[in-house]
């Protein structure tokens, strides 16, 4: 039987926006494909063995939290970006998705060291970036949509050769003006979405478990789902993004 083992890092800490969601999500959509799964939880100061890890999942965090893992974080900054460059499978929201890159300028102008896995910087903006979002990703030929729910001080530029995660449709993505939104290295993907993002966008979630079987040279022989659910909770999320109703909240924040 195929199998993973998924480390997730900092639960206590890192959970906004139903992020731990994903990790239900991940784990409920591996046992309907047949595909064994052992979680391991750390929080700091615990041990990650990345031989072990197939996929290691990070949720979104407020800046005190992101700090203080940021702490815990820098003995392990080589192992982590070996790791990344043998083709382990990182899944980072927000508040981690920012910790992926070279440092996080708060708003009160406090610089949080990143893990330099990824090339990309983010600085706190002025205003927060809040409300549901949805982007082209081009993951898929022909690309899919994801739905997601973002909130976020932070603006993060890509540098040149990194790739987005996708194109924004509605929302702000990384930094509300380039139009981009999250950002793919290797088996890596950072993004500013929650919701939790899984749930509703599964063939995300299956792209993610293909990448972590691969990883460890077994194969992905996916089962045949009834994912009407999640393609209603997918149509769902599209419509209340686009409505004006929404709209109006989301920028009164
Ligand atoms: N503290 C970060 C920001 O505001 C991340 C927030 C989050 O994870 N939602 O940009």
């Amino acid at each position: 039987m195929a199998a993973i083992r998924i480390y997730h890092l900092y639960p206590a800490h890192l959970n906004l926006y139903g992020d731990r969601g994903n990790m239900l999500a991940l784990c409920r959509r591996a046992e309907w494909h047949g595909i064994g799964v052992e979680i391991i939880p750390v929080e700091p100061g615990g041990r990650i063995d990345f031989a072990r890890c197939d996929l290691l999942f990070m949720g979104g965090g407020q800046d005190s939290d992101q700090k203080l893992v940021a702490e815990d974080l820098k003995s392990r900054k080589s192992e982590m970006r070996q790791a990344v460059e043998g083709g382990m499978t990182v899944f980072a929201v927000c508040g981690s998705y920012q910790l992926l890159g070279q440092y996080y300028i708060t708003g009160s102008g406090e610089k949080i060291e990143g893990l330099e896995i990824a090339g990309l910087y983010t600085e706190a903006g002025p205003k927060r970036l809040i409300g549901n979002a949805v982007i082209n990703c081009p993951l898929w030929k022909p690309p899919r949509t994801l739905v997601g729910f973002e909130n976020h001080a932070g603006r993060t530029y890509l540098e040149p050769g990194l790739e987005p995660l996708g194109k924004v449709i509605i929302g702000a993505g990384n930094n509300g003006t380039d139009k981009t939104e999250g950002a793919v290295y290797k088996n890596v993907i950072g993004t500013y979405l929650h919701g939790s993002l899984l749930p509703k966008n599964p063939w995300l979630t299956d792209y993610l478990l293909e990448k972590a079987l691969s990883f460890r040279n077994q194969e992905f022989k996916p089962a045949e789902l009834d994912d009407s659910m999640e393609h209603q909770a997918h149509d769902a999320a599209i419509r209340l993004a686009g409505s004006r109703r929404h709209r109006r909240l989301s920028t009164r924040a």
